[in-house]
Parts: structure tokens; sequence; C-alpha cells
């Protein structure tokens, strides 16, 4: 399979895209058949180690029937070959929970793909947050429902926030040393719980060259 260049790349997703949503509403919709997906996200595991207010994935027990990392692969080399390089997602559940995950980041990313991988941040093993942001995918995107003890709260498990915390100290460490371009995004949930509080995260991600997804 040829690999366009990094630039080529981009430059593709943007007439992509843009052709794409614009063939929804043309015609009154009568093209809207012919549309590709702009954007793919895969569940890596319905499996999760944190325990949030707002969500019942943490009850998921026991071992999953999901695909190899061998499969997994043969799935994201088609998606290439089909769409081209094209956003692409890996969630969960918690997507570090897999123990391939970061192989498969960084297989997907050699292959071209934008790729964006979600993770809540809850990991004492910074090497797992090393190894991923040397996978070089284009954005990493980390939960984060408040400063400090709102987070804590909503993540429902004690020290979140600090784990979180130091997980994006690791990825801000590893883009400057290594010199790498990932974006690092804050997805933040509104709800009742965490209201007082979003607005610190905006500042949060400003102050520390991240951006914030409401
Ligand atoms: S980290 Fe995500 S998947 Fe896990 S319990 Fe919270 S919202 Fe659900």
């Amino acid at each position: 399979m040829w690999i366009m260049p990094l630039e080529w790349d981009a430059l593709y997703r943007r007439a992509y895209d843009g052709v794409n949503y614009r063939l929804r509403g043309f015609a009154g919709g009568r093209l809207a058949g012919l549309c590709r997906p702009t954007s793919v996200v895969f569940l890596l595991t319905e499996l999760c180690n944190a325990k949030c207010v707002h969500c019942d994935i943490w009850r998921n027990k026991g071992k999953e029937d999901s695909p190899t990392l061998d499969q997994w692969k043969t799935v994201v080399r088609d998606l290439r070959s089909w769409l081209g390089p094209i956003h692409v997602a890996f969630s969960g559940g918690e997507a570090l929970l897999r123990p391939f995950t970061t192989d498969l980041a960084a297989y997907a990313s050699e292959l071209g793909l934008f790729l964006e991988v979600l993770t809540h941040g809850y990991w004492d093993d910074q090497s797992r947050i090393e190894k991923l942001a040397l996978a070089r995918p284009g954005r990493i995107t980390m939960s984060i429902d408040g400063i400090g003890d709102t987070h804590s709260l909503v993540r429902g498990r004690e020290k979140f926030w600090e784990k979180s915390f130091t997980s994006l100290q690791t990825l801000k460490r590893v883009r400057e040393e290594k010199n790498l371009g990932y974006v690092i995004r804050l997805k933040t949930v509104v709800m009742s719980h965490n209201l007082h509080d979003v607005a610190n995260v905006a500042k949060f991600a400003a102050e520390n060259g991240m951006e914030v997804f409401y």
C-alpha cells in the first residue's frame, strides 16, 4: 500500500471531509447514499477500571471475546485502503486496558491514519503512557471533568485527578523531549456534578498547551 506524505494526508482529509459533509445535504439529500464515513471509532474493549458516575461500562466484568492484535491490524489496514488516511479513534471502555493498544496505535499511525486514542489516564504505570505517546498518534484525548477533587468524584475513584494529572505531565514531557506533534485534548462531560469547574478545565488546558472539548 502506498503511504502519502503527512501533509498530503492532511490535505486529503480536508477535501474528503468537505465533500462528504456537503454531499449529505446536496440536492435535497438525494446523494447522501454516496457518502463515506469521515471518522471511525473502534471500541477496543468494553471493560474499564474507572467508576464514573455517568457511565455503566465499569460494571462489565469477565473475559471478553474480542479480536486479536493481528485481526485488528487487518481491519485497520483494510479501512485505510478503502477510505484513505481518515480520522480513526481507539476508545472503550478504557482502551489502554488492552495490552496491544499501543502497538496497534503505532501501526495505524504508520499507515497514515489520523489516529486519536482516548484514555482516562488513571495509570500508575507511566511507561504505558510513554509508549502511547511514542506510537505517534495525531491526538491523545484524556477525559477530564474538573480540576482536583471534582474530577476524582465524577470518575469514582480516589486520587483519580492525581493519576490523570501525572499522565498529562508525561504526555507533555514526551511530546517536548521527542519533538512530537500530537495534540493533547481534554474531554469534559458537562453535568451538574462539575458545572462549577468546567471553565477551570479550559484554563488548565490553555496554560498547559492542550485543547479542550466539551
Ligand atoms: S472512563 Fe469512560 S468508559 Fe470508563 S467508566 Fe468512565 S466514562 Fe465509562
